[in-house]
């Protein structure tokens, strides 16, 4: 079961944090071997046209914050609407979803962990209790975890300058919105952007 997950790693060459802990241990398939799997894998090479680089680069972001192709293609829609740059609205919507708050605060180990925090409802949200992983949080809100399934990153990582996380009560503040150079670098925006823009 686990094995197809760190497969689109390492067809991608690049880790894609998608196991939690494993992810930042030796353990993780990527820091041993950096070609793709497969019997060729060492010496293949793929030529791939601009609408692959595209196209791999969206499924890319499908991959990293767990989403399907009609939740991604919904938030690039409400990206296109809002005011400012596409790329940047779009990414600043999938990092305020509460899964990927917790999980960048380090208070769960991955994104898929931090949905089942919510859907089993061990998640407030200023207070209110949630089950919607996909909701987007707004700067001053609060999350706080109160229920027991809870499972941090033992591995450090920092918390980005967007939010605070306080490790004792459990909690996590959305100081602000992640501006234009808080924004993960993981992804390319603009291949994104000229995906759905075709
Ligand atoms: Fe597997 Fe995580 Fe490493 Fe990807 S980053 S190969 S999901 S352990």
């Amino acid at each position: 079961m686990h094995e197809p997950v760190c497969r689109r790693c390492r067809r991608e060459g690049k880790k894609l944090f998608l196991k939690g802990e494993k992810c930042f241990s030796q353990k993780c398939p990527v820091s041993r071997r950096t070609y793709p799997p497969g019997e060729h894998g060492p010496t293949m090479r793929i030529k791939i046209s601009e609408y692959g680089r595209q196209l791999h680069e969206k499924q890319r972001a499908k991959a990293i914050y767990g989403l399907r192709e009609e939740q991604l293609k919904r938030f690039f829609g409400e990206a296109v609407r809002r005011q400012g740059d596409t790329g940047e609205n779009l990414v600043r919507m999938l990092e305020l979803r509460l899964d990927n708050i917790l999980y960048r605060a380090g208070l769960a180990a991955s994104r898929s962990l931090a949905r089942q925090m919510i859907s089993h409802g061990h998640i407030k949200q200023n207070g209110k209790k949630v089950t919607i992983a996909s909701i987007i949080a707004s700067p001053n809100d609060r999350l706080q975890i109160v229920g027991p399934d809870v499972f941090p990153r033992s591995t450090f990582e920092e918390t980005p300058s967007w939010l605070k996380a306080t490790a004792a009560s459990r909690t996590i503040e959305v100081l602000h919105a992640p501006e234009t150079e808080e924004m993960p670098s993981e992804l390319d925006r603009e291949l994104i952007v000229e995906y759905y823009s075709r």
